[in-house]
Formats: C-alpha cells, structure tokens, sequence
C-alpha cells in the first residue's frame, strides 16, 4: 500500500469529515482560478497522486459510492451478463433521488469482496472507469462533484492536500 494511503485509510472518514470546512474555502479559492489553470493543478497531480496509489487497496467507491449507469452502461453489460436489460435493471438496479439508475445495493455486486477486483471491469459502467474524474478535460465543470468525491475518494483526498501545500 503507498504511505500516503496506509496513513488515511483507516480513519479516512473522520480526517475528511474534519477538514470539511477548509476544503469548503480551498475549493472557493479554486472557483476563482480559470479553466486552464484549474486543469493543469488538477492535471498534474492526478498523476502523481495515482502513480502511488493502488486501488485495490481502497475500493472504496465500489464499496460506498458505486457509479451512476447510463443506457449504454446498460446495454452492454446485461447483454455480457446474458439477460436482458429490463431483467438487470429489476435484479440490480434502482432510480435514485435524481432520476439516475444506480447500483440498487452496496457494495457493488460486481465487487469481488476478498481481492477488491471489480468482476466485469472489461465492460463495467463508463463511470467507473472515469472515476474520480481529476483527469477530467474541464475540471471547473466537476468542482462541486470533485469536492464532494475528496470526502469518498482517499487519491482525490490526497491531491487536495497536497495543492494546499503547493
Ligand atoms: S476511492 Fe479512489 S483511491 Fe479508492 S479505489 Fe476508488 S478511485 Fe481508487
Ligand atoms: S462495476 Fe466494478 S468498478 Fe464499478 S463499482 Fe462495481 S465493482 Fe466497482
């Protein structure tokens, strides 16, 4: 496990729950910044902070958050699953509060829960693959999601930290 996770992970949900109000005025400061600037911290350290860490390790988002499934996350996967759409959204699925298909149940029922591996990865929803979307091409567009996700995600927890240092 990288340090910067081994050090979090036990306690991540109290540490982001108390540096909730800081990150509430880091985040103001960063709304000020423009797109491409915004980019290029976010950028940058999207790949620093990933190339320390390993998911299998966390699996958080598989285990608390799961993805939102478009039509197409749909599709694809009840056709590799072998039944048909209506059938997986009824067994696995559920509209939430915004209308969005989610996960009906957590954790993820793709999550393999001893190895962390997720079991339909070649062809899981787009948001899974995505996430937690720091490499996102306009990240002034997510900053509300990706202030919300530092309190879901230990890497994008991470980053903040270390472009407050920064
Ligand atoms: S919550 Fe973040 S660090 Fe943890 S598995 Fe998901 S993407 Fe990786
Ligand atoms: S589909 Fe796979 S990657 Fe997505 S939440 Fe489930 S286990 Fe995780």
């Amino acid at each position: 496990m990288a340090n910067y996770l081994k050090d979090i992970f036990n306690d991540f949900k109290e540490l982001a729950r108390s540096k909730r109000k800081e990150n509430k005025k880091f985040f103001e400061r960063l709304n000020g910044l423009d797109i491409s600037a915004l980019n290029d911290q976010f950028h940058a350290m999207h790949e620093e902070v990933f190339a320390e860490t390993d998911c299998l390790q966390c699996a958080r988002c598989c285990r608390a958050t799961g993805p939102l499934l478009n039509k197409q996350d749909i599709a694809r996967i009840s056709k590799k699953q072998g039944m048909k759409p209506a059938v997986f959204e009824a067994k696995y699925l559920r509209v939430d509060e915004d209308g969005d298909w989610v996960m009906k149940s957590l954790p993820c029922p793709f999550l393999a829960l001893d190895t962390n591996k997720c079991t339909i990865y070649e062809y899981a929803p787009k948001a899974c693959k995505q996430y937690p979307h720091t490499d996102h091409s306009n990240m002034k567009s997510i900053l509300g999601l990706t202030e919300t996700n530092v309190r879901h995600c230990p890497a994008v927890f991470e980053m903040v930290e270390r472009m407050k240092k920064g």
